[in-house]
């Protein structure tokens, strides 16, 4: 039977929080066993690791986002809550407390960001804040999620800088060029795809499948963003959920589709990939004091 892991995503996201006892369940009813929760604010790290203490299925993550809010998106540019440049002075100090005393966790999101959705957030405070948390994650020899938008020019050089990273660099929703990704193999990253490679050129995204190592692909659904483009592989299971007949935001369950999506982009049948992905999330994700289960 088929197992997946949503290896990113942010059920503490204030739009679909109230629902996340539902969202889980129909994620657990459509064998999504394992939900990584990022943190992108230091406002949000209490959330997600309320939720990690609660639900044995999510692997809580901390960081600082580059730029997300945990404020609707279109208020970000009338309030004061930018991420690298709102937050405390004390924040890296709280970061590594949160992550000491959760030896569940990893880190995430961090990320680096040139794309217009960054658009007036200063990026030499981005590779201030995203340089440390990298730092941070091979320090402790835990799992990093990374958001890398039109960057990666940067993020190579650093990433050879502070790397190795036996325990993985996770570029979710991976939107480089095929070129590098053995480069970037090379340097310990995993390449996690979502409903947001769903609207890139499929060519493209065919290349970029052909060069990535197996044991280095992840599945994940970035929800409550990266809706799919197309609902027609959803579980059924997850139809149940009142989530589902709103179709604004995305949620686990949904890793069915992606996991439609990228097997057929690799002319591989679903369940193989299903069982390469799991495996390698159980992989990535077991580190000790962690809480998944390798056996499950
Ligand atoms: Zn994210």
């Amino acid at each position: 039977m088929i197992k997946l892991f949503d290896a990113h995503c942010h059920l503490q996201d204030p739009r679909i929080f109230d629902s996340a006892p539902e969202i889980i369940r129909a994620a657990l009813l459509c064998r999504v066993l394992y939900m990584a929760v990022n943190g992108i604010t230091e406002n949000d790290w209490d959330k997600v690791k309320q939720m990690g203490e609660q639900y044995p299925s999510v692997i809580p993550n901390y960081g600082l986002h580059p730029w997300k809010s945990q404020f609707p998106l279109k208020q970000i540019d009338n309030k004061c809550t930018r991420y690298v440049v709102g937050r405390s002075s004390n924040w890296l100090e709280s970061l590594r407390k949160y992550i000491e005393d959760t030896p569940a966790a990893a880190i995430g999101e961090i990320g680096l960001d040139r794309s217009p959705l960054a658009k007036g957030i200063d990026y030499q405070q981005q590779l201030e804040v995203f340089k440390p948390q990298l730092e941070l994650a091979k320090e402790i020899g835990r799992p990093v999620s990374v958001h890398c938008l039109d960057a990666f020019d940067d993020l190579i050089p650093i990433m050879q800088d502070i790397g190795p990273f036996p325990a993985g660099v996770i570029l979710h929703s991976y939107s480089g060029s095929a070129e590098i990704v053995p480069k970037l193999a090379e340097l310990g990253a995993y390449f996690s795809f979502s409903g947001h490679n769903m609207n890139d050129d499929k060519e493209k995204e065919k290349q970029v499948l052909k060069l990535v190592p197996l044991h280095r692909i992840l599945l994940e659904t970035d929800s409550p963003d990266g809706l799919p483009n197309n609902m027609s592989h959803a579980c059924c299971a997850s139809k149940t959920s009142s989530m589902s007949t709103n179709q604004t935001y995305n949620q686990p369950s949904n890793v069915h589709i992606v996991l439609n999506y990228i097997a057929s982009l690799l002319e591989m049948p679903k369940e193989e990939l299903a069982q390469i992905s799991y495996r390698n999330s159980i992989q990535l994700f077991s580190y000790p004091g962690s809480k998944v289960c390798k056996e499950h």
